[in-house]
């Protein structure tokens, strides 16, 4: 991904996914449906951490990721995932006259850089600027 794929990003379940994998080290599983070898049923299995799921209802995405760019709670683990990781973060909460709200989220390590655009959202702004830490750029 690039940086303007991932500020373009709009909050959501692919947003969280993403940040789930990248961010949190989770697996958002992803479900293949495959044949039981034993006899005529099926299973599922994930296709990125091969782990095996027998029940009949999987989440369509798993469970390992949660709202992260909706829900501020979740994205408050996200900081303390990135404060772990020794990044520090500084923000403009909120631009002065501007209407709507918008919020500026910056992580930094070792000297560089990763800031959000001015989000309409904080959940939002704090995951646009802990994805770009993930990316080489
Ligand atoms: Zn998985």
């Amino acid at each position: 991904m690039t940086k303007d794929e991932i500020l373009n990003m709009e909050e959501g379940i692919q947003l969280d996914i993403l940040i789930a994998e990248r961010v949190m080290g989770a697996c958002a599983h992803y479900w293949k449906i495959v044949p039981r070898e034993d006899d005529d049923g099926v299973c599922r299995i994930c296709q990125k951490c091969h782990l095996e799921f027998w029940g009949l209802r999987p989440p369509v995405y798993g469970e390992n990721y949660d709202s992260y760019s909706t829900n501020i709670s979740a994205a408050l683990d996200v900081i303390v995932k990135m404060e772990n990781n020794d990044y520090w973060w500084t923000a403009d909460n909120i631009v002065p006259n501007s209407d709507p709200v918008v919020y500026h989220w910056r992580f930094s390590k070792a000297g560089k850089r990763y800031d959000s655009n001015y989000d309409f959202s904080l959940p939002l702004a704090i995951c646009h600027a802990a994805l770009l830490t993930t990316i080489e750029e």
